[in-house]
């Protein structure tokens, strides 16, 4: 019930600005660098009851508010909160305590803190720490970032699930969700690069739209279809909320040389926004800094049923 009101688990994360009497603590302003689509995984309660519970989504950036939760407790003092806002909380089948990670991935999480423990100058925000040859939770480590190599170390093969001491029926499925998490953080990553690599900008020709809000680091082949161009850059496009959905329901594809071909099926149909495409048949895209694949253009436009 931390916090109270519409402030309770799940449907939020949030954090006092600054502690009492002053000062701030890294691992809350954290919930500020919460991006939409971002997925939050859930650990709650203490050493040696402390369990991953489950996963849930962010539907909007992390900000700061002076509205309060209703139940404030020991965080009072505060006149400004941290908050972002969460959805479409998923349980693990059953929850996998943090104990039993420590115990059986100990070498894999000693390994990762002693890799990324610092970054740069600056220190990682990591939610345990090793001391005294144990690995333990870092008192007040709120929130932190997770990429796919902790992950990997904290839940990595089916084998490591079963050892935490999960019931073989539940084995499964705790997979799954381990899976489901590890693409979606994959996915995340993926699109963040694209949008870099075309420089923040959406390639379609002419189109001016260079605000991150209104972009997609998009896939040409899907995700789904084609498991050996996941994560390569050659099978991503930046665009912009309009030319995604036009490229996504095939509106139009490119050809090997990047040009914009519309797709004839539509061309006669007369629509405003399918004019507007028009205007820019045969033209080239904005190159980023690595060349869409044949491979995956090809994929596409079979994908929408046109012959370039
Ligand atoms: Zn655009």
């Amino acid at each position: 019930m931390h916090g109270g009101g519409t402030w309770v688990f799940p449907n939020c994360v949030w954090a006092p600005t600054e502690k009492r009497g002053g000062g701030s603590w890294p691992f809350w302003s954290k919930i500020l660098q919460v991006r939409e689509g971002d997925t939050i995984i859930h650990l709650r309660g203490v050493s040696p009851d402390a369990n991953f519970v489950g996963y849930s989504v962010a539907v909007g950036d992390g900000f700061i508010t002076r509205y309060r939760p209703p139940v404030t407790g020991t965080w009072d003092h505060a006149k400004h909160f941290y908050r972002a806002n969460l959805s479409d909380y998923t349980p693990f089948h059953e929850p996998i305590n943090l104990t039993d990670v420590f115990s059986t991935r100990k070498a894999e999480l000693e390994g990762y803190f002693d890799r990324n423990r610092s970054k740069g100058a600056s220190k990682a925000n990591i939610f345990y720490v090793r001391q005294a040859g144990r690995l333990q939770c870092l008192n007040g480590a709120y929130l932190s970032e997770i990429d796919n190599e902790l992950l990997a170390a904290l839940f990595k093969s089916e084998g490591v699930i079963a050892e935490n001491g999960l019931r073989k029926s539940s084995l499964v499925q705790t997979g799954s969700h381990i899976a489901t998490i590890q693409s979606r953080v994959g996915q995340r990553k993926f699109s963040e690069e694209v949008k870099k690599a075309y420089g923040y900008k959406c390639c379609f020709p002419g189109c001016t739209v260079a605000d991150p809000r209104f972009l997609i680091g998009s896939h040409i082949a899907r995700w789904s279809d084609n498991e050996k161009l996941r994560g390569h850059l050659g099978n991503g496009l930046c665009l912009c909320l309009f030319h995604d959905k036009a490229f996504e329901i095939g509106l139009f594809t490119l050809d090997n040389e990047c040009r914009v071909y519309l797709n004839p099926k539509n061309v006669e149909s007369g629509s405003e926004i399918v004019r507007e495409l028009v205007l820019h048949g045969g033209q080239q895209i904005t190159r980023g800094e690595i060349a869409p694949l044949e491979e995956a253009l090809l994929e596409h436009s079979m994908r929408v049923g046109v012959e370039r």
